[in-house]
């Protein structure tokens, strides 16, 4: 074999050790996102396929254009001993190469006045020579990638291909790894909103409870008590008592539009007794009105295995709407259908009755069929969309019907039988 031959092939077992480093190295970017771990694997691989003794990345921050030098010392496999330097964008090499968005090859450092030695006397490094590429996103330049110290002879030309296909792999993998920081800033910051906006609103509303009650208790009294003109009064302060008390409920109960499944408080829950306590909750706003109200239990009673809790706050919901969207004197009533698979519960009232285009629309939250500015209801269209999440947590369905204006509703909540 000559030397000819023999350093042929030696060129291209060196190729074909560089072109397998670089496949494994893609595959490790593309699948990292830690910004730490591709940094430390792209110097490592990018100083072993140049046969550099070092390589080092100088990013740019995108909003403030600074750049950050960030080097491994020698002999550091560590990527939390990774070091970072400011580096001036005018005058510097990693300058040149990021704001003209060319390659740079330096064969002696020592010659170039762009060299910023800065760097050099904080990592503990001597440049001597150095090849940089820029590492683009498109046609964003967001830093450059630098092997530094050619091991043995010149750079050759392969070598810039080589950095200039790390530099756009890693370029890609550490704006991915970017993102998801961001992304997981984000989405800390959003709890932490969403756990201060849920203590605001328990809190908001355990104070505001404890003043109307004692207005509801007063409101109460006056109005057994009082006759006349000061008795239509004491009706009006109830009244809006109510109101308010619905608001309020409406607040707290605000945390249950996301109920899932496995939050459910599931008991036996007898029908019959879960009515007597609608009733029992619902009584001061139905005299209040002089309706009448009347429940069909269900013969012989039917137990459910269901969040005892929340179905009652679900019907309170219904039953109040109906007492709501009926005139004075009206009727409610509610009745139980016991079916072979599913129990339904039906509250049917003779009041103002619902478009039927606007059956479905009732069920999104905040919705109100009548506009907000001139509605003549309090509510803040949220019971409904409520009932539905309880509804399906339970993997049962709610749905309304009405024959249209003036024609009275029913709503029907139906629930699973069983051991669901
Ligand atoms: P809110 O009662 O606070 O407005 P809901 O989500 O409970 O919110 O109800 C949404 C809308 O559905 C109500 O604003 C009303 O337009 C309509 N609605 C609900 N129940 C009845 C009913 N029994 N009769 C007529 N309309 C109703």
């Amino acid at each position: 074999m000559t030397n000819q031959t023999s350093s042929v092939e030696d060129r291209q077992a060196r190729a074909l050790r560089s072109l397998n480093r670089l496949v494994e190295v893609s595959l490790f970017l593309n699948s990292s996102l830690s910004t730490e771990e591709i940094l430390t694997q792209l110097m490592d691989a990018s100083a072993e396929i140049l046969h550099a003794e070092s390589a080092s990345v100088i990013l740019m921050d995108q909003n403030t254009h600074e750049l950050h030098f960030v080097a491994m010392p020698t002999g550091s496999a560590q990527a939390e001993q990774l070091v970072r330097i400011p580096v001036p964008l005018e005058g510097s090499i990693a300058g040149y190469i990021i704001k003209e968005n060319k390659p740079i090859v330096l064969d002696d450092v020592s010659q170039d006045p762009r060299h910023y030695r800065n760097t050099d006397d904080q990592s503990g490094f001597r440049t001597r020579s150095l090849l940089g590429v820029p590492m683009r996103i498109k046609d964003r330049v967001v830093g450059a990638l630098e092997a530094v110290n050619k091991i043995g002879d010149h750079w050759e030309s392969d070598d810039q291909n080589y950095l200039e296909i790390l530099a756009s792999q890693a370029a890609i993998a550490l704006e991915k790894a970017e993102l998801v920081v961001q992304l997981q800033k984000a989405n800390v910051e959003l709890s932490q909103l969403d756990k201060l906006k849920n203590d605001f609103i328990a809190i908001a509303s355990h104070e505001l409870r404890t003043p109307l009650g004692v207005i509801l208790g007063y409101a109460s009294f006056l109005k057994d008590e009082a006759q006349g003109e000061l008795g239509d009064h004491a009706d009006a302060v109830l009244n809006s008592a109510l109101k308010m008390r619905n608001l309020i409920e409406d607040m707290t109960n605000l945390r249950f539009l996301k109920i899932r499944d496995s939050e459910l408080q599931r008991d036996e829950v007898s029908l019959s007794g879960l009515l007597q306590l609608v009733r029992g909750d619902i009584f001061a706003m139905v005299s209040a009105n002089d309706q009448t109200f009347n429940i069909v239990p269900p013969e012989p009673d039917v137990v459910i295995y269901a969040d005892r809790a929340l179905l009652l706050m679900t019907l309170t919901n219904i039953v109040n709407n109906a007492v709501k969207f009926t005139p004075q004197e009206g009727h409610i009533q509610i009745k139980v259908i016991d079916r072979p698979q599913e129990v339904w519960i039906c509250v049917v009232d003779d009041g103002i009755g619902i478009p039927h285009s606007e059956l479905a629309n009732i069920f999104r939250p905040f919705y109100q069929v009548e506009d907000h500015m001139t509605r003549r209801h309090g509510g803040m269209g949220l019971g409904l969309s409520i009932a539905k999440a309880v509804a399906e947590a339970h993997r049962g369905r709610i749905w309304a019907e009405s024959a249209g204006k003036d024609q009275g509703a029913t709503f029907t909540l139906s629930l699973p039988k069983g051991w669901v």
